[in-house]
């Protein structure tokens, strides 16, 4: 392949990637988005394999690569559970991280190319130093991450004494071998310069992660997803691929702009998130040795539980977390559309940060085939709670939690949350009294208007639909 096809086929898979994002940014558009996304990569792979800078020599190599890649990659696909996609997401995203790093180094000790003047040769090794930065920090952080998705490792913060101080000196460390880096002389001696400046960004990024609590999670999440981009386009600055370098500049600002919405649906500052120490671990008791919430908790029967939604005009479904543990989106559809069908208004309103990754549940509310059109943004449903009649929160916790609003002292406080509680009845299913992912007790569970569905969700939703048939 000539280098101006391969010029015109980076051209046209950056159109394709820009398309992608575009499309997924709506429900309905999400699938085409996709498939955007996979053709313009194709493109890009093959205008890169097949372009001018691949030696013949080289492509055992590539296919090699691409077939250990392309299996590991198929396998975790297949195998990865709905409710694991963060763990794996967040898995990619250190991968990238590790690829920018080993880049980095292999960039560094490469003598072949020739640097026509000292300040090209400079400018090559800043690339080297920060795209090895980026991807040490997204790599170790993410490993993280990854521990405290899967629950290998607790959602507690870990707030090391002085760890501001910490996250400065090793700033100072960083840029002070960063000079000693540029006037290096010698691979010897720059590589010392190097590998201390690596071991500081593993070890920030492990404590910047390690310090966040189990609700801060979603930005840390978005925000790694933005660093890997940053990796990406680091690593194309190093290997002079112009597409890399703006499919990350993509990946990095779309991230961005996710982080920044996050932490507006949780009323948080992006700098306090960084800072750490939002939430404690989660799934413990609720309320263990602390003030138990005035009220009294009262179970409701799954049958009972028909009666209230035959009863009712408006009905809005808010699902958590626990309706990705349970699998329950299909069974939830089906007593939508039966409703439906006998004239009931049924809506859903979906949280920002509900389950554990960003659209979790408008991803598995489509797979279900629930019409996108009574799928709700929390702003928009939120007003239309005091004339509903029924709320019935599927799996769901912390975004249902009152203390956010209430209780200053909380954890939580501040996080805009979905205010099932003004309905004439909220009905919420869960197994037991224990805390969400953010480790906070639930007033909720106490209020007068109040019931408990205790239970799976999928083996409760069941029993609802089977009563609701009869
Ligand atoms: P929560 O984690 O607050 O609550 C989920 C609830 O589901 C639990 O209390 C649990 O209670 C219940 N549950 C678990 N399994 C089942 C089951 N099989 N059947 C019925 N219920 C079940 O989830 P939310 O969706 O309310 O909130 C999301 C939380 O996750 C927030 O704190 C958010 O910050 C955090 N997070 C979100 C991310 C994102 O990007 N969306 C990423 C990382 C974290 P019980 O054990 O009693 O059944």
């Amino acid at each position: 392949m000539t280098s101006s096809l391969a010029t015109v086929s980076y051209i046209g898979a950056t159109i394709l990637f820009i398309l992608s994002l575009g499309g997924l940014s709506n429900p309905e558009t999400a699938r085409r988005g996709n498939v955007f996304g996979i053709i313009g990569m194709a493109i890009a792979v093959l205008a890169t394999v097949f372009g001018p800078r691949v030696t013949p020599g080289g492509y055992a190599w590539i296919i090699g690569a691409l077939a250990v890649g392309g299996t590991i990659g198929l396998i975790a696909a297949k195998k990865v559970q709905m409710t694991q996609m963060p763990e794996l997401v967040a898995l990619m995203h250190s991968l990238v991280g590790l690829a920018a790093c080993l880049v980095g180094f292999a960039s560094y000790v490469d003598t072949s190319t020739v640097f026509p003047t000292e300040a090209e040769k400079s400018i090559h090794e800043m690339e080297i130093y920060i795209g090895i930065l980026i991807g040490a920090v997204t790599f170790s952080g993410s490993v993280i991450a990854f521990g405290k998705l899967s629950g290998k490792i607790g959602g507690k913060p870990l707030l090391l004494p002085g760890r501001h101080w910490l996250n400065l000196v090793g700033l100072l460390i960083v840029i002070w071998f960063g000079r000693e880096f540029l006037n290096a002389h010698g691979i010897q001696a720059g590589m010392t310069a190097l590998v201390v400046m690596t071991v500081v960004a593993l070890l920030f990024g492990v404590h910047m992660v390690m310090a966040i609590g189990g609700a801060d999670m979603p930005v840390v999440v978005s925000m790694l997803n933005s660093y890997s981009g940053w990796a990406a386009a680091a690593t194309g600055f190093m290997l002079s691929n112009d597409l890399l370098i703006v499919v990350g500049a993509l990946v990095g600002s779309s991230g961005a702009i996710l982080s920044y919405i996050m932490c507006r649906a949780m009323n948080r500052n992006f700098i306090s998130v960084i800072a750490g120490g939002f939430g404690t671990g989660g799934g413990t008791p609720a309320a263990a040795g602390g003030v138990q919430p005035a009220g009294e908790v009262v179970p409701i029967s799954a049958v009972e539980t028909a009666e209230l939604l035959r009863d009712a005009k408006n009905v809005v479904i808010v699902p958590g977390y626990g309706m990705a543990v349970a699998q329950a989106q299909h069974t939830v559809f089906e007593i939508t559309k039966l409703l439906r069908d006998k004239g009931v208004n049924v809506r859903f309103g979906i949280h920002p940060v509900a389950g554990r990754m960003p659209g979790h549940m408008n991803v598995l509310l489509a797979e279900a085939k629930v019409p996108y059109d009574i799928v709700l943004e929390m702003d928009e449903i939120n007003e239309d709670f005091p004339d509903t009649d029924v709320s019935m929160v599927i799996g769901a916790n912390d975004i249902v939690n009152p203390s956010a609003q209430d209780d200053p002292a909380s954890p939580i406080a501040g996080m805009p949350v979905l205010e099932v509680w003004r309905a004439r009845t909220s009905i919420v299913m869960k197994r037991s009294m224990a805390s969400g992912y953010a480790g906070v007790d639930n007033p909720l569970f106490y209020k007068d208007n109040n019931r408990m569905l205790f239970g799976d969700a999928k083996k409760m939703l069941d029993e609802v639909l089977v009563a609701l048939r009869s």
